[in-house]
């Protein structure tokens, strides 16, 4: 076994701090996690390659293989969000070179080359776009493009990028990767529900083999409005998702905080709603889901009305207030609480993400959140801009490597649950023939994007053997 603990800390204690890992894309103190990664390679004797997007890897070739080999490769990210946890993305890089360390005392056995790639800015925190490096590496970003995104301090994406980039060229260029891999925390609670209820105590892993959640970030930028506008565009966003929302195509959209003013949140009569729902729901102790007007409203506890310092899918996001709201408004002892009157009067800026399995359905329902907003805009006789910021295409893991991963997993009696994947990953980035994603557990009711993310060295070791299993089988064929 290799020494992956030392790895992943080496990597996962830079940016660390009391609050949660602070290595935002494009930092310093990202450019410090590469230079870690640099020389985790290096001592395995392998040269470090940047490509224009600062993306750093590093090829073993075994004797035999040449440049010209397609490469098997495994790559995820080493930036986080602000006050994020340490196992997203880490985990992936780590297990990448620890997968390297073993695979290199095996030379003569091989005939493909193993890359592994450390990606530049996968989250989305500090510019607003998400995968950025691998993007960049597929030919889906340009470089032009990084013109229009900048960090709340006005520092320009295009200026992070160029400062950081190297002459290699792209680690995933079409015809020269064979099959790219990843393995990534789950950013859900299925794997540690499972080992809890099915597996009897033995670290489960996830293959990946449905879609790859597509997204479409928007920003709507509208004029002056009283909140209940908002609250109504709000509301119909939310039964538009519901109704394109099913098991098979999933579909969602959501509200999230942007940081431009005004903050509604702040408005003490929402607040006050918002606290009164929290606490019906903390009452109840189950999970409840109220049905009113067509609006799903879940009153989970802290998932779903959650004060504080929060991870990404539990922050009081605008809907989440106003759904709240609308609720406690329409309960009937509720009378003392009136809707909130007042106006937003300067500009009113929304962010929205819509997430989906595949492009045919985030096409519709872009389409019909765009419609059914304007209609109601209009009818107030107020207009919105619609501006699209990123999108990232929903992919399909590769049948026969989630065969693969599947089987490594059974010959080592590593329990395995088949899944989906709800959030966007590095791996569905490039157009290459073959891709694979691993899951590992994640603790603490499956948080991520938090300092409470949590993931047992016993679950990640359970995906880095299924992961080295496969890539010994893959670079012998
Ligand atoms: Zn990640």
């Amino acid at each position: 076994m290799t020494d992956f603990k030392r790895l992943f800390y080496q990597l996962a204690n830079i940016g660390n701090t009391k609050a949660g890992r602070n290595c935002l894309a494009y930092s310093s103190q990202e450019d410090t996690a590469h230079h870690c990664f640099i020389r985790q390679l290096n001592a395995l004797g392998i040269p470090e390659q940047i490509d224009v997007w600062g993306n750093t890897y590093g090829t073993f070739y075994p004797k035999g293989t040449t440049k010209q080999t397609a490469v098997v490769a495994i790559g995820s990210h080493l930036d986080s969000v602000t006050n994020g946890g340490v196992y997203d993305g880490v985990l992936g890089v780590a297990a990448g070179v620890a997968v390297l360390q073993s695979i290199i005392q095996l030379d003569k056995l091989l005939t493909r080359p193993l890359r592994i790639i450390a990606w530049r800015g996968e989250e989305s925190s500090r510019f607003k776009i998400s995968c950025i490096g691998s993007k960049g590496a597929a030919g889906k970003l340009s470089i032009q493009e990084t013109k229009q995104f900048h960090d709340s301090q006005r520092n320009s994406l295009y200026q992070s990028v160029i400062k950081r980039s190297g002459p290699a060229p792209s680690p995933v260029e079409r015809g020269n990767c064979h099959t790219l891999l990843e393995m990534h925390i789950e950013q859900g609670p299925i794997l540690s529900h499972h080992r809890q209820t099915v597996s009897h105590g033995r670290p489960p892993i996830g293959v990946v083999t449905q879609r790859i959640a597509g997204a479409i970030r928007l920003q709507i930028h509208c004029s002056a409005l009283p909140i209940k506008v908002i609250a109504e565009l709000i509301l119909a966003v939310h039964r538009i998702a519901l109704g394109l929302d099913h098991q098979q195509r999933p579909f969602r959209a959501t509200f999230t905080p942007i940081d431009k003013p005004p903050n509604i949140g702040r408005d003490q009569t929402l607040l006050r709603c918002r606290n009164e729902a929290q606490a019906i729901a903390a009452q109840k102790q189950v999970q409840s889901t109220i049905q009113r007007n067509g609006l799903e409203l879940i009153l989970s506890g802290p998932h779903t009305f959650h004060t504080g310092s929060q991870p990404m899918h539990m922050r009081d996001g605008i809907d989440q207030i106003v759904a709240a709201a609308q609720f406690i408004t329409s309960l009937p002892d509720a009378s003392d609480i009136q809707w909130p009157q007042f106006m937003i009067n300067d500009s009113c800026h929304l962010q929205l993400d819509i997430r989906g399995g595949d492009s045919e359905i985030l096409n519709t329902g872009l389409n019909e959140i765009q419609t059914t907003g304007n209609q109601i805009l209009k009818h107030y006789n107020s207009h919105a801009h619609w501006q699209i910021i990123s999108r990232t295409e929903p992919a399909q893991t590769t049948p026969e490597i989630a065969n693969l991963l599947i089987e490594s997993a059974n010959q080592l009696s590593i329990p395995v649950v088949k899944m989906a994947s709800g959030a966007g990953h590095d791996v569905q980035v490039p157009s290459v023939s073959n891709r694979g994603l691993v899951f590992v557990a994640s603790e603490a009711g499956g948080v991520s994007h938090h300092n409470s993310e949590l993931t047992h060295m016993a679950d990640a070791r359970a995906g880095l053997s299924v992961l080295e299993q496969a890539v010994y089988q893959l670079l012998r064929q």
